[in-house]
């Protein structure tokens, strides 16, 4: 034990959650995400095999990481995503594994996700309005969305969570009905403000939440919570009564860096320390045959020393240019 490696930044923050974009494309083009028209993905060639993934996810989990989330794009896109939950899921210092999607595919792919050994989901979901959804997803997804929360449920995934993005003069006065759908089906709520990242984001009116928060709050009821869920950034409110969770992610109006503890890892094998911020090192070259676990721990360490305490996305909106689906969201 004397050699027991942690991730520990200069901040003294401790690196317990690992965000792994497996693709950067993703079949929707939500407007504050991927610009319509984008082309510049990632060449597969240049993406991160599972054998590598693997690697990575060992090497954080041997360092005392214990949270993993597959991301991207959208992660259903990915070819056999189940032999890669399956090989995750199997490793030891795995304790908690999950996975975000826009829940397009998840009616066929919920079962064997769940076999694989996934344990628990987030579902992207603007609206409950078809045609809203259309118009911030640029598709007609609502239906599939639906089947694919329903084939969860049934698979077994429970206390699934419900990711929603406020826009204002979109789908601000969903709200409330969102709030009643997650009661009703006994999913956890988060609402979302929009980070400038790439145009899309940088174009996009935010919703301070702070404002949400006082008159929810009212409305249903509801009570801050002192329990963590998953270990995120989110602040909680739950109702009494209905066991119902609703969580605020508030990097505008309420920045939480001083508790942040993830970075992400993109699928070209970059990990970035920060969202909102360019410091970034590139683990491919420390994947191949020749480099030593040992290597791979120690450029991971020193990535975790290049952390910046923290994100500008008030002080300085125009600076990220990646697209969140680049980084991993
Ligand atoms: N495709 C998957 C999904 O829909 O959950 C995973 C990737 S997606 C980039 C992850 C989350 O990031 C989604 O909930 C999406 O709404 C959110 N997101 C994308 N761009 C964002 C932005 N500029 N600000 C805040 N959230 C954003």
């Amino acid at each position: 034990m004397g050699n027991f490696k942690m991730l520990i930044d200069r901040y003294g923050r401790s690196i317990e959650y690992l965000r792994i974009s497996l693709i950067d494309k993703c079949d929707l083009r939500c407007s504050y995400c991927i610009p319509k028209g984008f082309k510049e993905f990632e060449r597969p060639a240049n993406w991160l095999s599972f054998d590598e993934i693997v690697r990575v996810v060992a090497a954080f989990a041997r360092m005392g990481t214990s949270r993993f989330r597959l991301t991207g794009g959208e992660p259903l896109l990915r070819k056999d995503l189940p032999e890669l939950v399956a090989r995750l899921s199997a490793l030891e210092g795995v304790e908690d594994l999950s996975m975000s999607t826009n829940g397009t595919q998840l009616e066929k792919y919920a079962q064997p996700l769940r076999d694989a050994g996934l344990h628990r989901l987030n579902v992207s979901l603007d609206s409950l309005r078809r045609e809203c959804v259309q118009e911030i997803s640029g598709s007609d997804s609502l239906p599939k969305v639906m089947a694919g929360l329903e084939a969860a449920r049934q698979a077994g995934f429970n206390k699934i969570k419900i990711n929603m993005v406020p826009l204002p003069g979109v789908n601000m006065p969903d709200i409330e009905d969102m709030v009643a759908f997650c009661i009703q089906n006994q999913f956890v709520l988060r609402l979302i403000e929009v980070m400038p990242m790439g145009v899309t984001g940088q174009k996009q009116d935010y919703v301070d939440l702070q404002n949400t928060i006082e008159q929810l709050k009212d409305k249903f009821n509801l009570q801050e919570s002192s329990r963590v869920f998953g270990g995120g950034p989110a602040r909680y409110w739950e109702t009494p009564n209905s066991d119902f969770t609703l969580g605020f992610i508030t990097p505008r109006s309420q920045h939480f860096c001083e508790t942040c503890n993830r970075v992400r890892l993109a699928v070209d094998g970059t990990l970035y320390l920060c969202l909102g911020q360019d410091h970034q090192l590139n683990l491919k070259p420390y994947l191949s045959d020749n480099c030593t676990d040992e290597e791979l721990d120690n450029a991971i360490l020193k990535a975790i020393d290049l952390k910046p305490e923290r994100h500008e996305f008030n002080a300085s909106p125009e600076k990220i240019i990646r697209l969140m689906s680049m980084t991993g969201g």
